[in-house]
């Protein structure tokens, strides 16, 4: 049985003085006493009736203590249950009560509101302040900073990660800590992290990239991290020249690119930018590279996975792609109906197999079984296409492809133009139900603020550059796009609001 995730991840570091957090007004938090809070915390937790298996479903703003339970769930035999912080009392309903958790931690200020649903789902709760107070803390604070005496193994779960749920309500998707350390260990050597390294930490800890990559790779490492409590512009350009990787989401790089403070002397002393959980465009590549000399490295990863490719550390990074399978992970495109494997250049399904992926979706076992192959290939939903030098690239979501009277279309490649054309903000592409084609492209777009674009220019512009049967049958200018609260656009929202379109028109408009 592989060893316990935070076993390796804290190992020698019990007494270590070395700086883990730096946190906001100049305080830290050292190896030391994250492990002693975590070890308090695994006190805390099994002082609370819970069984080993049981699940801990937390909804609370970042903090060191939060992130401690992290910790303190895998030590003392629990499964970590993190929620997005933006999810409402129902939403927050759905997911406590759909994992059976036996705890549900919330800030004090939520107590109240929380205290029906969770005794309605037969859940203890207990509180968590971003100040590092609250109940659990108070059960934590008397305890032993030695951790329980628990029968633990790597392959134990160690969380229900929720999926971000753009593509339909979403899944918990069962890590154990096997999968989470061989994907740190992973990148800790890919990305060439060490002990002199300070990782700019202002991702959100309910979703994998912020809660396991960043801080996983850096506990492997012996770094540290600079803990914000959120991204803000602001924060982010003061810590710059103190880091020396950050990792972030795209919109993290446009809004610090709207920032005139950012310029090449502010990130003279970082050596690694990281960008994933959503495409990078190839202008927001080219812009930050020009404006700071760096070229951020993007990659590719889920919450069934972990990360699954990476751009290269040294090397080409190339824009519009993810890179390189990372090693240890094996990588195909297959053709979705007959799953076999297709020659570099098609465009297909992606599946990947490594030890970084996932056991299953909890109490969904059909579709475990329809995406988790016997073979231990995952097919990821995800639609991409393998170049000749071997670079991945990701043309979309399985869901989002179009079908038009037997033609393939991917939404990205007319989305990509359209985003290009003047006056266009943004755009997503749909398939929306048609009498003839059975399905047909509609392209909806939201202008830049006080522009109005010119449908029918945009129109003309993509008939040179599109085959027929792939030009939007119309364009829509709307106010926004939906989006969730990972900042995902939902097509699934938007598929269903123009469904009626052409439905019970009889013929092609
Ligand atoms: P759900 O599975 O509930 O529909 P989701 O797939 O958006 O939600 P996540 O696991 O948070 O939930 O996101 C993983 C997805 O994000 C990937 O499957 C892929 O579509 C997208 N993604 C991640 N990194 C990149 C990237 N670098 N470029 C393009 N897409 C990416
Ligand atoms: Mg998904």
């Amino acid at each position: 049985m592989p060893n316990p995730l935070y076993d390796v991840l804290f190992g020698g570091h019990a007494d270590s003085g070395r700086v883990f957090l730096h946190l906001p007004d100049g305080e830290s938090l050292t190896y030391g006493a994250f492990v002693a809070l975590s070890a308090r915390l695994a006190h805390a937790l099994t002082g609370c009736g819970l069984r080993a298996g049981d699940r801990v479903a937390m909804q609370v703003d970042k903090s060191p203590q939060a992130l401690a339970v992290v910790a303190a769930c895998a030590q003392a035999g629990l499964v970590f249950l993190p929620l997005n912080t933006a999810y409402t009392a129902g939403e927050v309903a759905y997911f406590v009560e759909n994992s059976g958790a036996g705890l549900f931690i919330c800030p004090s200020a939520s107590r109240a509101a929380m205290a029906p649903m969770a005794a309605r789902c037969g859940a203890r709760l207990e509180t968590l302040d971003a100040d590092g107070t609250g109940s659990l803390m108070a059960l934590a604070d008397g305890c032993p900073a030695v951790f329980p005496t628990v029968d633990r193994g790597g392959d134990d779960l160690a969380a229900f990660l929720y999926t971000s749920g753009t593509t339909g309500r979403s899944k918990g998707a069962m890590l154990t800590q096997a999968n989470l350390l061989s994907n740190a260990e992973t990148l800790v050597d890919y990305w060439r992290f060490s002990a002199d390294d300070v990782l700019l930490h202002a991702l959100p800890i309910f979703h994998t990239h912020g809660l396991f990559v960043a801080t996983n790779i850096t506990l492997l490492a012996g770094g540290s991290m600079i803990f914000l409590p959120k991204f803000d512009p602001d924060a982010v350009i003061e810590a710059l020249p103190l880091a020396t990787s950050m990792m972030g989401v795209p919109t993290f790089y446009t809004r610090l690119l709207d920032d005139p403070r950012l310029t090449r002397d502010l990130a003279a002393h970082m050596r690694l930018f990281v960008s994933g959980s959503a495409p990078l465009l190839a202008e927001t590549h080219e812009r930050f590279e020009a404006r700071t000399g760096h070229r951020i490295l993007e990659r590719y990863g889920m919450t069934e996975t972990n990360m699954n490719t990476s751009n290269p550390y040294e090397g080409d990074r190339r824009a519009g792609t993810v890179g390189f399978p990372l090693p240890g992970i094996d990588l195909k495109i297959t053709d979705p109906d007959s799953g076999a494997t297709l020659p570099h250049g098609e465009i297909g399904q992606i599946e990947v197999r490594g030890p970084n992926v996932f056991k299953g979706y909890w109490q969904m076992p059909d579709k475990t079984a329809a995406e988790l192959r016997a073979d231990g290939f995952f097919i990821t939903g995800d639609l991409g296409r393998i170049d000749g030098d071997g670079y991945v690239h990701i043309v979309g979501r399985n869901k989002d492809l179009i079908i038009s009277g037997g033609y393939n279309i991917y939404p990205k490649e007319i989305e990509l133009l359209l985003d290009d054309r003047p006056g266009v903000l943004e755009s997503a592409v749909i398939g929306v139900p048609h009498p003839d084609f059975g399905e047909t492209p509609v392209g909806l777009l939201v202008a830049e603020p006080g522009a109005t674009p010119d449908l029918d220019a945009i129109a003309a512009s993509l008939a040179e550059t599109l085959a027929g049967f792939k030009r939007p049958r119309k364009l829509i200018v709307v106010g926004e796009l939906p989006r969730n609260t990972m900042g995902k656009v939902q097509k699934n929202i938007l598929r269903d609001r123009y469904a009626d379109l052409y439905r019970g028109t009889g013929q092609a408009e």
